[in-house]
């Protein structure tokens, strides 16, 4: 089909909940084409999925050896690729274990139903989450989600949460009860504007926490996996939570979402607690394993800082060239350009050069390359903004 056909079907048949603007059918590293052979340069990544590019050799190779010899077998049954996989992310992160579902907002659920089961017995299940944040769309995660433009029209909103201003610490304060459980944080707001968390806010929040019994615990959906230049938002600052969730990049796009916890809380979930049926299958596991293997044998996250700040410093001259672009922002790859008009005409006018980006709100141009960007894509997608930039705003004069 071409990209017209694509787009009527789309029009009669798929429930129009998001907008999209080209159809792709190929990628291969940091380029994506279109039906027609046009390509562009994605800097989107599938919204940070594709850490390690579009069809990495290596777990290409990795899904399809799984998908002849055993694809799913369901949790009633243990599977070799689901325990290396928990090892390993257990040895990267906090010596506890974990649990494996299929996305982000059902790695938070099980984080949250974690922190209410744990809280249980004391009366305690309620969860302070930030405003600007973001959990993911089903009903529990709109309502952990700060953002009011997610929950309405889903009236009623599941209760169990309350509201604190990101980045102050005297607004959880305020917010904490006799009810309070936990505190959930992302270490770089992602879709809220690409903001990330000072380590006066994280460390406070650690000592907090402590202080009176509750749990620490961090959304790295978009965050982790070597996103910003550590293998977790979290490790910018010296704490560490007691259990955070990963989904977006963890199995290179095979839908995977994974709930680690510290030893604290690792035996707290008995069996028939929670479950999933395709959480952790021996598909997803295999391309997951992939995908840690690229990161460590291509040194990917020290990469992602590199390249990270090579890219930040070039986008930093369009703040001095054109008033309109306020302030750049971020960690590694998760990068955020401010505007001050709508940052979608920005994404339409760089897409129309031929780069593909993201907004993360009103106002915030995202860039989320694949941390295997090369320097001279990187060039490439500078001057294709810049020409985007000249567009809209007029060369700077
Ligand atoms: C994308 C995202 C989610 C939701 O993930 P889904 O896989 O879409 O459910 C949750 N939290 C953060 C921080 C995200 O960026």
């Amino acid at each position: 089909m071409n990209s017209k056909e694509i787009v009527e079907k789309y029009n009669q048949f798929v429930m129009h909940t998001y907008a999209p603007t080209v159809a792709l059918s190929e990628g291969k590293g940091c380029k994506v084409r279109n039906p027609e052979g046009g390509s562009y340069l994605d800097f989107t990544s599938g919204i940070s999925v594709h850490n390690v590019g579009h069809c990495h050799p290596k777990v290409v190779k990795a899904i399809q050896d799984q998908a002849t010899k055993l694809g799913h077998s369901s949790n009633l049954f243990f599977n070799e690729n689901q325990a290396l996989l928990a090892e390993r992310l257990s040895h990267l992160t906090l010596d506890g274990k974990c649990f494996f579902c299929n996305s982000g907002a059902e790695a938070n659920e099980a984080m949250i139903k974690l922190a209410r089961l744990w809280g249980h017995e004391k009366g305690k299940y309620e969860v302070i989450t930030m405003v600007q944040s973001f959990h993911g769309r089903t009903l529990g995660m709109i309502a952990a989600t700060g953002q009011v433009k997610v929950q309405n029209g889903f009236e009623p909103i599941p209760i169990g949460f309350a509201y604190a201003e990101f980045n102050n610490l005297e607004s959880v304060k305020a917010a904490i009860t006799d009810r309070t459980v936990a505190v959930l944080v992302e270490a770089v707001q992602g879709e809220g504007g690409i903001h990330p968390a000072t380590e006066e806010f994280m460390v406070g929040l650690r000592q907090l926490c402590d202080e009176k019994e509750l749990l620490l615990l961090c959304d790295e959906v978009q965050c982790g996996m070597g996103r910003t230049g550590k293998w977790w938002g979290w490790q910018h600052y010296p704490i560490k939570p007691d259990a955070f969730s990963i989904a977006k990049s963890l199995a290179d796009g095979v839908p995977m979402g994974a709930l680690v916890a510290s030893p604290k809380l690792s035996d707290v979930f008995k069996p028939g607690n929670h479950a999933s049926t395709f959480g952790g299958n021996p598909l997803a596991s295999a391309a997951a394993l992939a995908v840690l293997d690229v990161i460590e044998q291509e040194n990917l996250v020290k990469q992602a800082e590199t390249m990270g700040n090579l890219f930040r410093e070039g986008l930093k001259l369009f703040v001095e060239k054109y008033q309109q672009v306020l302030e750049i922002r971020g960690e590694g790859l998760l990068i955020g350009m401010v505007v001050q008009g709508r940052a979608k005409e920005v994404v339409d006018a760089c897409r129309d050069m031929g780069l593909l980006c993201c907004v993360a709100g009103e106002h915030v141009v995202r860039f989320l390359p694949p941390l295997n960007v090369k320097e001279d894509e990187m060039v490439e997608a500078l001057e294709m903004i810049g020409d985007a930039l000249d567009e809209l705003y007029g060369n700077g004069e």
